[in-house]
C-alpha cells in the first residue's frame, strides 16, 4: 500500500487530534500536532518576556527554540520537547491558550514552524492536524479532512477535558477563548484557516469517535489503494 500524507484542519477543539491520533495509529503513521509547536514557541516567548511587537526580539528568540517530539509510549502519544525539556502539560494550561493564536499570526514564527513540519512530512505516512496544513504546509496532501463540530458542542468537549485535567475554569471562559483563537486565526494576514478546495469536510457534531474515526478511515482506505 502507498504510503500518504494527511492533513486534518479545522476550529479550535472540533476533534482534530483526537482523530488525526487514532487515524495514525491505526494506519501505522506518525501523528504530528501542529498546534503544540505554537504552544511550545508561546511558551518561550512568556518565559523569557518577548516582546511579540519588537520583529528583532521575536527573530532573536526563534533563533533559540529547537522543538522535537518524543513518543511518550504509556499514552501513546507525542510529548513535546522545547530546547529538551518535556513541556507538555505547560502548554495545555489556558494561558497558553490564552496568548498563542497571536503569537502564531507572525510571519516569522510560521515560517519557522512551517519548514520543520513540511520537513517532517517529507517521507510520508504522517497525520498532521492544524489549521493550515491543507492549504499551506502539504497543499499535495493526498487527503483533506476539514473537520467541524458545533460551538456548543466543541465547548463542552474542551470544557470535559480541561476539568479531567484539574483546570479550574467556566464554560463560558472555554467558549470566549475558543470563539476568540478561531477569530484571530481565520483572519490574520498569514495562511489563516481555511477550508482547503480539495478537502473533505467532516461534521462530528452528531458522530461518536468510532464513527469519525470509521468515515476517516474509509477515505484513506480509497486513497492508499
Ligand atoms: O491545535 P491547538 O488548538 O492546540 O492550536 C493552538 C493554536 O495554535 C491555534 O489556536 C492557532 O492559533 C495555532 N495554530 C496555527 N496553525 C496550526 C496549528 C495551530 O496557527 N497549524
Amino acid at each position: 500500500m502507498k504510503k500518504i500524507n494527511i492533513a486534518v484542519d479545522g476550529f479550535s477543539s472540533c476533534g482534530k487530534s483526537t482523530l488525526a491520533k487514532q487515524l495514525a495509529k491505526q494506519l501505522g503513521y506518525v501523528f504530528i500536532d501542529s498546534g503544540a509547536m505554537y504552544r511550545g514557541i508561546t511558551l518561550y516567548f512568556l518565559n523569557n518576556a518577548v516582546d511579540i511587537q519588537n520583529s528583532e526580539q521575536v527573530a532573536n528568540a526563534l533563533k533559540n527554540i529547537t522543538l522535537r517530539f518524543e513518543v511518550n509510549d504509556a499514552l501513546g502519544k507525542s510529548d513535546l520537547l522545547l530546547n529538551g525539556n518535556n513541556v507538555e502539560a505547560a502548554i495545555r494550561t489556558m494561558e497558553i491558550s490564552n496568548k498563542v493564536s497571536p503569537v502564531a499570526a507572525i510571519e516569522a514564527v510560521r515560517t519557522f514552524a512551517v519548514a520543520q513540519q513540511q520537513e517532517m512530512g517529507k517521507e510520508k505516512g504522517v497525520v498532521m492536524d492544524g489549521r493550515d496544513i491543507g492549504t499551506t504546509v502539504f497543499p499535495s496532501a493526498e487527503l483533506k479532512i476539514f473537520v467541524t463540530a458545533s460551538v456548543e458542542e466543541r465547548v463542552n468537549r474542551r470544557y470535559l477535558e480541561l476539568t479531567a485535567a484539574g483546570t479550574q475554569v467556566t464554560k463560558e471562559e472555554v467558549q470566549k477563548n475558543l470563539l476568540e483563537r478561531d477569530a484571530i486565526d481565520s483572519t490574520r494576514a498569514v495562511s489563516p484557516l481555511r477550508q482547503a478546495t480539495d478537502a473533505i469536510v467532516l461534521d462530528n457534531t452528531f458522530l461518536t469517535r468510532e464513527q469519525q474515526l470509521a468515515t476517516a478511515l474509509n477515505w484513506a482506505q480509497e486513497r492508499t489503494k
